[in-house]
């Protein structure tokens, strides 16, 4: 179960995140998301498949997809928008240090989220592993 937790005390820094989630990647789902092979050979953030020659990267169709955002804000809006009643874009936007349409659009896309994965979202949620490994695991559900 989810409990109040620093999310700058765990990661305290934005590489230290991305590498907690590549390993969390790694070591759930390491298949190839446009051709499902596992013949994936890795190069920095990137995954690369050997058979269809696409490359990926820890974020590819997850909500997060293409995003500039350090992940910790990621991380910290999914924990707000899961555990804080209808957070607002603009509470949101204070709390990560964004702009008001980058929170907006975060809180859509969580919306999205949580409306289509609501059984896998709460299935993670009851799970016992540690709360970064739930909200990550969560942010890395693919949506496509
Ligand atoms: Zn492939």
């Amino acid at each position: 179960m989810i409990k109040d937790f620093n999310i700058y005390e765990i990661f305290p820094t934005e590489d230290s995140y991305k590498t907690f989630l590549y390993n969390l990647k790694f070591k759930n789902l390491l298949i190839c998301p446009y051709c499902y092979s596992n013949k994936i050979s890795t190069y920095k953030n990137l995954f690369h498949c050997n058979i269809c020659n696409n490359k990926s990267s820890i974020t590819t169709n997850t909500i997060m997809h293409k995003t500039r955002l350090d992940y910790r804000k990621w991380l910290l809006a999914l924990y707000l928008f899961l555990f804080k009643e209808n957070i607002s874009y603009r509470y949101l936007s204070s709390i990560l240090n964004v702009n008001k349409n980058t929170a907006y659009n975060m809180i859509k896309k969580l919306n999205y989220l949580y409306i289509n994965f609501k059984i896998e979202i709460m299935s993670l949620i009851t799970s016992n592993s540690s709360n970064e490994e739930i909200l990550s695991n969560i942010l890395l559900i693919k949506i496509k």
